[in-house]
């Protein structure tokens, strides 16, 4: 195989790529946690995090993955024995569910078919259904299925009942527009390996005052997540923060900021559509109802090795895409556009689905993909 060939490219849900200022930052002294110094540098941190969210709620960091912060929000609103409404379309609405579970919730579930979305009815629904509901669980884009909810839909229910609306926005934050303060969404969760562009390490979470009301009651058993620790030392860290993850969290925000939110969502919205529109014209089908711009997945056409499209684009393209989860491995696979991305990641990824279809017997005319991709780019950011 040549050596140009070995030049990697990330066009998965999580870890996306980094950016070298970012990665720059992150070479810097790590300097000791308790200083005026680093406080001062966290507090401008978590304070221009705000803006990610859309937010003037804090927003509070942990060192741990994505799944840290999903835990913290189930562990801080609930007791065991509490109330709440999960919705399961995929695996990470599954996630909820098993943490809920951990914490002996009484969980009340929304369960759809993956790639299928809630609407607001269905959560409306289980709410009269169920007026004790504490907390109403939600994924805001599903990466298993490529599929986006209507938030602030839903958000408009919940915000006439005493229910809190939770969202998993792991990978929707910055790929989605997402409106924290304005919708009513009380708590939001985050990573760090997804839009925000920096490695993974840093989970993040933000919460409204009806939700701190219940994490005042809660006494379900938590330590290193207990939310009230860091309210209390905020800005400072109850413990050892990931200081160089905040160099970097500090240097992409400033990016973001540079950028405005609203055109990384709008860049997001663009990557994706062209995305969807390059795989349909060639035949290939989405395997979402409702697909959104973090990921796009696309099923597998009949015939060929799913598996092997995912392992033939990354080992021999170096083109990093994600296959199925669960029962839908070797089924689906999905082409990111999320993070730190522009019109030609997401033609360089179309171009390696492209040889990597041919290569695997899928009849389709070469280049079609691409042109189609092309011209949706340039209607968009062209000309
Ligand atoms: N929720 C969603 C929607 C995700 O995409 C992911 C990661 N793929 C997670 C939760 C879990 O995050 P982590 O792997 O960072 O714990």
């Amino acid at each position: 195989m040549p050596k140009f060939l070995k030049k990697h490219y990330i066009a998965a849900p999580g870890p996306t790529p980094v950016p070298h200022d970012v990665l720059l930052k992150g070479a810097k002294e790590t300097i000791h946690h308790r200083t005026p110094q680093f406080v001062s540098i966290l507090e401008e941190t978590l304070e221009k995090a705000k803006y990610l969210f859309q937010t003037k709620n804090t927003v509070y960091a942990f060192v741990s993955s994505g799944t840290g912060a999903m835990e913290a929000a189930v562990s801080n609103l609930l007791s065991p024995g509490d109330k709440a409404i999960v919705v399961v379309s995929g695996k990470f609405g599954e996630r909820w569910k098993e943490i809920c579970e951990s914490y002996k919730i009484d969980i009340v579930e929304i369960a759809l078919e993956w790639g299928d979305y809630v609407k607001p009815e269905q959560i409306e629904k289980a709410l009269k259904e169920n007026p004790d509901v504490k907390a109403v669980f939600t994924t805001h884009s599903e990466t298993s299925t490529g599929t986006v909810i209507d938030l602030k839909a839903i958000a408009e229910v919940t915000k006439k009942t005493d229910a809190v609306l939770v969202t998993d926005a792991v990978s929707s934050l910055l790929a989605e527009p997402l409106k924290m303060d304005e919708w009513g969404v009380d708590v939001v969760v985050t990573g760090s390996q997804k839009g925000i562009m920096l490695p993974p390490g840093l989970a993040l979470i933000t919460l409204s005052e009806k939700a701190w009301k219940l994490v005042e009651k809660s006494d379900s058993p938590r330590y290193y997540f207990d939310l009230r620790a860091y309210r209390k030392k905020y800005p400072d860290n109850p413990y050892t923060p990931g200081v160089n993850m905040i160099y970097m969290l500090n240097e992409a925000i400033k990016m973001i900021e540079e950028e405005g939110i609203e055109n990384v969502w709008e860049r997001h919205r663009i990557l994706g559509r062209a995305t969807r529109e390059a795989v349909k014209s060639i035949g290939l089908e989405l395997f979402s109802k409702r697909p959104g711009n973090v990921v796009t997945a696309v099923k597998v056409p009949e015939g060929i090795d799913g598996n092997k499209i995912t392992k033939i684009m990354r080992d021999k393209y170096g083109v990093t895409i994600a296959g199925g989860q669960a029962h839908l491995k070797g089924k689906i696979f999905r082409i990111a556009h999320l993070g730190y991305m522009s019109p030609f990641d997401t033609i360089t990824a179309i171009s390696a689905l492209e040889f990597t279809l041919k290569e695997l017997g899928y009849e389709f005319e070469m280049g079609t993909a691409v042109k189609t991709a092309m011209k949706v780019l340039y209607e968009e950011v062209g000309g």
